[in-house]
């Protein structure tokens, strides 16, 4: 047998992975049967008891393979490999998952259960199964004899789901560890997340009451964060107002998305999109948008209504990437987004909120000088305005260059580092990426009915973590 702290001994690795594979199966399927959702905070659990009873689990299971755990108060807790050398690599996962009810799914969310190869359980992906693939790949290697320079601190979060109650609580009592990955987003790896800003633009007017269309409302959107699926504009209209819509409606290119009603002498216009997160416009189809840009062909009063919606149309009805207000912009590594995501409109005035991403190498304080501009030319007020910098680890350093070959080792695949739109763990610690545990363009089970992981990416999960925990470590 070679000594695995010279070289990487693929087929040893491979027959102890597979040796131990029914006792990481057998110990999913228990951590799985813990409903660990955020819970009523009682002394010693912060989060519930099932929270911390799940953190407990893996604390037991860590301690077993020989590993010095620390319990963090139901906080948190980790697991540390003492290296040989100075330095630290941190693995970040958590244990909470978000809610499942019976009625939703077809298997049982909380009785995990296997069927054609697929373990089911809420949080078998995201992020029990990965945390446990992590976990069950320190223990290969040491079982390999592998001697790591650096420690390697596995932390079992408690509040990824609900706020990163879990990580504030570490900061405060221990160090950040040197550099490190979290096994809760994709793969290759994800090594920034755009800036962030949630911002309103409002107007008011007064209020005029003639004409063959009078403006009641417009209504579109439900979260800050979310593509509206649907948007409805409501009119007090005569005959004639009534025809000059139906009449444009008639060779409207996007007619099929709209449909008319009448109820008294309102007519009121449906427009139905399709849903996605805002940090991915070009994954849905904005309800909001379509409403926009059919309003501004249309004649209708109070004046300043409409002449507020042909500004917003202008600025955001046209596009998802801020063209129509002088932003677009990118970077080697990402692309501005700017989608209209709630609009509210009445008799007298009108606020439009907007989430905008901007590249991950720009800063906040240029776009929030822009945003004002923009306000500015066009009169309008800005009500809210909520920003975050963008994260970047560097694309050629540790641990980014290290995860990047092992990936490009273990799948053949090309290995360019991603930037997204959304935020991850990975977010809690300095010089943190995300790695796995989908694939890229691999569809998303986390936080959905029937949640599951098969057993072959389980395995595969396992052989992946081994190499890089190694190639981190060694
Ligand atoms: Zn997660």
């Amino acid at each position: 047998m070679s000594n695995i702290n010279e070289s990487y001994d693929q087929p040893q690795i491979e027959a102890i992975i597979r040796d131990k594979y029914p006792l990481l199966e057998q110990s999913l399927l228990e951590l799985l049967a813990i409903p660990s959702v955020q819970g009523t905070a009682t002394d010693g659990a912060p989060f519930g008891a099932d929270v911390k009873e799940a953190i407990d689990y893996c604390l037991n299971l860590a301690d077993k393979f020989g590993f010095t755990t620390t319990d963090g108060e139901g906080y948190i807790g980790f697991a540390d490999w003492p290296g040989n050398n100075d330095g630290q690599i941190g693995i970040l996962s958590h244990l909470d998952v978000v809610p499942a009810e019976d009625k939703d799914w077809q298997y049982r969310p909380f009785t995990p259960q296997i069927v054609d190869g697929r373990i089911y359980g809420r949080g078998a992906i995201d992020d029990k199964g990965p945390l446990l693939a992590c976990l069950f790949a320190c223990a290969v290697l040491k079982e390999a004899g592998f001697r790591p320079s650096k420690t390697i601190r596995q932390i079992f979060g408690g509040n990824e789901e609900s706020g990163f109650g879990d990580i504030e609580y570490f900061k405060k009592h221990f160090q950040e560890p040197d550099c490190g990955f979290s096994p809760d987003a994709s793969f290759p790896v994800i090594i920034g997340e755009k800036g962030i800003i949630h911002w309103e633009l409002s107007q008011k007017w007064q209020m005029q009451d003639q004409g063959d269309l009078l403006l009641v409302s417009i209504e579109a959107g439900t979260a800050a964060n979310i593509v509206p699926a649907s948007a409805q504009a409501v009119f007090k209209a005569t005959l004639d107002g009534k025809k000059q819509i139906k009449d444009l409606l008639r060779q409207y290119p996007e007619k099929a998305r709209i449909r008319i009603s009448e109820r008294d002498q309102q007519l009121i216009i449906d427009v139905k999109g399709r849903a996605t997160h805002a940090s991915t416009p070009e994954e849905g189809l904005n309800a909001l948008s379509i409403i926009l840009r059919l309003l501004s062909f249309i004649n209708f009063a109070p004046q300043g209504a409409k002449t507020y919606i042909n500004i917003i149309t202008q600025l955001i009805g046209n596009d998802d990437y801020g063209c129509g207000m002088w932003m677009g912009a990118a970077d080697e590594l990402s692309f501005l987004t700017a989608v209209p995501v709630l609009l509210k409109v009445n008799q007298t005035s009108g606020t439009v909120a907007i989430d905008l991403r901007f590249p991950v190498t720009h800063t906040l304080d240029y776009y929030q000088k822009l945003t004002h501009a923009v306000a500015q030319k066009f009169d309008l007020t800005i009500s809210t305005f909520e920003g975050k910098e963008p994260l970047l680890v560097k694309a050629d350093s540790t641990p980014t260059r290290e995860l990047l070959d092992v990936y490009h080792a273990h799948t053949g695949k090309e290995k360019t580092p991603l930037v997204i739109g959304g935020g991850t763990y990975a977010r809690a610690f300095k010089n943190f990426v995300a790695f796995g545990p989908y694939l890229p363009n691999e569809k998303g089970m986390a936080h959905m009915a029937d949640e599951y992981i098969t057993q072959e990416k389980l395995l595969d999960l396992t052989r992946i973590y081994a190499r890089a925990i190694y190639a981190l470590a060694k």
